[in-house]
């Protein structure tokens, strides 16, 4: 899925194409992506509404429109929605999903070939409408709230496993599958730990394994500007590398079941403590029968 570096890097430029342009036209090539809250077609709701804005919010990307109708579209790539703009006579691809036109001959493309994303058309600031978009947690990019106090804080309160509390988007804006392998990874942390288990020392070396993991990516995939509709994911040092050695240590790198999904890991930088057995040996030899 498109994670929070890869939109990072194709929102702004989204957002300088698109702002002062007027939506001509709507295909709707995939009727089942698409959620519309309020009464209309999307035809009729998004023809003649200008973009005013386009904003990352967690995983989802919120096109701002000014217009009659006084709707937003809110789109949610999920695993493998992307975009592109082109020109409108261009063939589209065969995952296209949702097309906008633009009155300047271009298309914005909403582009998914599992078609698990949404394409939402809601009343603007209605964002309770889509599921998940209320609630979105700390901003894990922003110094002052993101604080090694406000992560202790947030996990306090967890009783799942850590590679859980990392994706979820109403605690943390924003890790996904990819790099929530890759800061716990970096953190030294076996994905199926729970957070109540993590010491102080963990809980800080995570936090700021956030950071560094987030940051890093985001430079890469600027440095490597990549066409809209492409994530650059090759620099990744676990996610997608299982069989592969650790490039830290050598061993090979494995994959583990967290609710639905597969986490990659290296076994030997990220032991599973849950299979330690503690023995204490001050006791061994005191059961004399009673
Ligand atoms: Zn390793």
């Amino acid at each position: 899925m498109p994670e929070r570096p890869d939109l990072e890097y194709v929102v702004p430029i989204l957002n300088a194409e698109l702002v002062g342009r007027r939506i001509s036209g709507v295909r709707v090539k995939k009727p089942v992506v698409l959620r519309v809250a309020v009464p209309g077609s999307p035809e009729t709701l998004l023809v003649g509404e200008t973009f005013t804005a386009v904003t990352r919010r967690a995983h989802f990307v919120c096109f701002a429109l000014q217009g009659p109708h006084n709707v937003e579209m809110i789109v949610s790539p999920m695993l493998a929605g992307r975009f592109a703009l082109a020109d409108a006579k261009s063939r589209a691809p065969g995952d296209l999903a949702v097309a906008v036109a633009l009155a300047d001959g271009r298309e914005l493309r909403s582009r998914d070939d599992v078609q698990m994303g949404k394409v939402y058309v809601i009343a603007a600031g209605a964002r309770q409408q889509v599921p998940g978009l209320a609630t979105i947690g700390i901003d894990v990019l922003d110094d002052r709230a993101f604080t090694r106090a406000a992560f202790r804080a947030l996990a306090q309160r967890r009783r799942d496993q850590v590679k859980i509390f990392l994706m979820d988007k109403s605690a943390l804006d924003a890790l996904g599958n990819a790099y929530a392998d890759e800061v716990l990874w970096e953190a030294r942390l076996h994905p199926k730990r729970m957070v109540r288990s993590l010491s102080d020392d963990e809980l800080d070396r995570l936090h700021d394994a956030i950071v560094t993991v987030l940051r890093h990516a985001g430079e890469v995939v600027a440095a490597r500007r990549p066409p809209l509709d492409e994530k650059v994911r090759d620099f990744l040092n676990v996610r997608g590398r299982a069989g592969q050695p650790c490039p830290r240590c050598g061993a090979t790198l494995r994959t583990a079941r967290v609710h639905a999904d597969d986490a990659h890991f290296c076994p030997q930088c990220q032991p599973d403590e849950r299979k330690r057995v503690f023995v204490d040996w001050r006791k061994v030899g005191e059961g004399k029968p009673s």
